[in-house]
């Protein structure tokens, strides 16, 4: 068996990653291909790679028959792992720096390429599209102005993005902005903000109300040729007849009849006409429908509404000027197709209506794009939908659409998720249909990845334990802020007295010996932590007694974070948890743990990210306040 750890590594990322782009199957051929573009940037191992061919059999098939959600757990267990081979890789690099530079740049120039190379590798490609063609593929994202955008959106955004730029096409952004009662220039602003974030440029941006004459004069069309009809039922026995496959009165009015109500509908002045009413309709409301087939086992098929009248509240671009809106149904299928859409990709859950959509441009004969269905994004209790999003800001239940709680594009980013992670996430569920939930630390193993090397690494301390140290002889450290990635030092302000958190207090014992880290090693000479009731440092008494006991390093002896009494801040942290749990919301949804910071953590910038070492990635949210973005 292969003895290298990290080529073994390597192989089974390049395994999964072919099972979550492939439907859970595994290409041995793809892998064995990949293992050896990827080891030509190898200096290890050595010999002939057809050796390794047994070997990656082995791999393979153990790996093939974990479920699709294992095998990405594994995947984003292994992506972590990653880190740190190219830390200690990184680490390597610089000892040997000090010690024989003549061959420094020769090997690390190699190391640059081995994870170049393995980036690519590793990158996640979309499948092919059926019919395109390079230079004429044109895809759409439509979302509706009615709230923020959230990672659901991004995930349409992306696939719809990187397809255009797969076959050197054009995305469209189009708002499909056709109920004024939901809509508003905020959502508008938001999305676009959103996007802008993520790095999404679609090459034209348009509004489906641009558009609305044409959409009139489509609707026109269909009313010609008999496929549409005006209907003034009420609404419950609309409702009634289509659960019961009954078709109403109205179907049966004259083209003729038809137009002129649409034509007063289109104008805003249309009065009613209850001669066909099959129930008890109260308002003299009226509605386009399309002439399906109401006995239709598809039920999208059931004479589906395409326009209805929309008088209260004005639109934000037209104002008052239109009354009469389309519908998702009608307005999708007719803009995609006049905008020259090639392939129009959209959630599952639209996949009944795909029969409605390629219907009405057959009798338009307008040109078809093709339909494609990926899986609605969600996450174990975060709600992925404006739907449910929305509400919480309502309702107050949540102040702000950047919360860290939430998975709206701005609560990521103050989270500390970087957009290009977003993007690596999306690429790696890429567009399978399988209705699995991922898990977000698929999304957080991508972002370590990122962070890792712009994060300094500082110290804090949860509760703080007060230790008083003899002989410690310092006055002040100089510590790196990152151990393999030159980000310069920090001076810390020493005295007899440090804090440590209390997680680690309660755990050490009379005669045990500790790292400082950056510090000194220390024996406890007494420990008290576990009698103290009062947590946070407000006494001056000390908990713990220690002893200076030099600064050899050793890996036998644990390592903990420190803060010193004469260099420190008291901080807090956020710590976003899930909203609900199961169904319920969640009331313990947000951790807020309160410490001890090193004071040079105040200066930092707000929006700076940075590691607390041994307890996770944060990022500055104000000058006391950071928000934990994982660990
Ligand atoms: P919401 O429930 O958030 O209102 P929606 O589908 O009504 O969802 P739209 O603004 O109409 O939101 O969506 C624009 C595009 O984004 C659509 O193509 C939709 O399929 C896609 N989309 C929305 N939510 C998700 C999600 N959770 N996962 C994947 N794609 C999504
Ligand atoms: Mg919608």
């Amino acid at each position: 068996m292969i003895s290298d750890e990290k080529f073994v590594n390597t192989i089974k990322l390049i395994a999964l990653k072919n099972a979550i782009e492939f439907d859970n199957k595994i290409k041995l051929d793809v892998v064995i291909s990949k293992t050896f573009s990827y080891s030509k940037f190898l200096a290890t191992p050595n010999g002939n790679l057809k050796d390794y061919i047994p070997d990656i059999k082995t791999i393979v098939s153990e790996l093939e028959p974990l479920s699709l959600e294992n095998k990405k757990t594994l995947y984003s267990e292994l992506l972590s792992k990653e880190n740190d081979y190219m830390r200690e890789n990184d680490k390597y690099g610089k000892d040997r720096d000090r010690s024989q530079t003549h061959v420094t740049n020769h090997e690390n120039s190699d190391a640059s390429r081995e994870s170049k190379s393995k980036e690519n590798i590793l990158d996640f490609q979309l499948p092919d599209l059926s019919d395109a063609v390079k230079g004429n593929v044109v895809t759409r994202f439509p979302p509706e102005p009615n709230g923020y955008p959230h990672i659901g959106h991004a995930k349409a955004a992306i696939i719809d993005e990187e397809y255009a730029k797969k076959y050197d096409g054009k995305l469209i952004l189009r708002y499909d902005d056709t109920n004024p009662l939901k809509e508003k220039v905020e959502y508008y602003d938001a999305i676009k903000d959103g996007l802008d974030w993520l790095g999404v440029k679609p090459q034209i941006i348009k509004n489906t109300s641009d558009d609305i004459e044409k959409l009139y004069e489509y609707a026109r069309k269909l009313i010609q040729k008999n496929f549409a009809y005006v209907c003034t039922c009420a609404p419950e026995v609309i409702k009634r007849n289509r659960i019961n496959s009954i078709a109403c009165n109205c179907v049966s009015n004259s083209v003729e009849k038809n137009l002129q109500h649409f034509n007063e509908m289109v104008n805003g002045n249309y009065v009613g006409d209850r001669s066909n009413d099959t129930g008890s309709a109260t308002s003299s409301t009226a509605i386009l429908r399309y002439r399906g087939n109401i006995s239709s086992l598809n039920t999208a098929m059931r004479d589906p509404t395409l326009f209805r009248i929309i008088k209260d509240g004005d639109h934000p671009r037209t104002g008052s000027k239109y009354s009469l809106w389309p519908t998702y149904d009608f307005a999708a299928p007719v803009e995609d197709s006049l905008d020259g859409v090639t392939h129009a990709m959209r959630t599952k859950e639209y996949e009944l209506r795909n029969e409605l959509y390629y219907a009405i441009l057959d009798n338009l004969d307008l040109p078809k794009p093709r339909l494609i269905e990926f899986s609605r994004l969600e996450f174990e209790g975060i709600p992925v939908s404006k739907r449910k999003i929305t509400p919480l800001i309502e309702k107050g239940i949540i102040q702000r659409w950047d919360d860290p709680r939430l998975p709206t594009l701005m609560g990521l980013k103050r989270r500390g998720i970087l957009p290009e992670a977003i993007r690596k996430f999306v690429m790696s569920l890429s567009i399978t249909l399988s209705e699995t939930k991922p898990s977000i630390e698929i999304l957080e193993s991508f972002n370590r990845k990122l962070i890792d090397p712009i994060s300094p690494r500082l110290f804090f301390v949860k509760k703080p334990i007060r230790i008083c140290i003899d002989s410690l002889g310092v006055e002040t450290v100089e510590i790196k802020n990152h151990p393999t990635v030159d980000m310069g030092k920090r001076r810390v302000a020493v005295e007899n007295i440090i804090y440590i958190s209390n997680d680690d207090a309660i755990r050490i014992k009379t005669g045990d010996t500790l790292r400082l880290m950056d510090l000194c090693n220390i024996e406890i000479l007494s420990n008290d932590a576990l009698k103290n009731d009062s947590i946070g440092g407000d006494s001056n008494e000390c908990v713990i007694h220690a002893i200076n006991k030099g600064n050899e390093v050793s890996h036998k002896i644990p390592k903990i974070q420190w803060v010193s009494d004469k260099d420190m801040i008291e901080y807090t942290i956020l710590k976003p948890l899930p909203l609900y749990t199961g169904e319920s919301y969640n009331e313990n949804n947000l951790v807020i743990d309160k410490g001890y910071a090193e004071s040079y953590v105040s200066n930092l910038p707000l929006g700076t990210q940075f590691q607390f070492v041994r307890y996770g990635f944060c990022k500055v949210d104000d000058k006391s306040t950071a928000i934990f973005t994982h660990r």
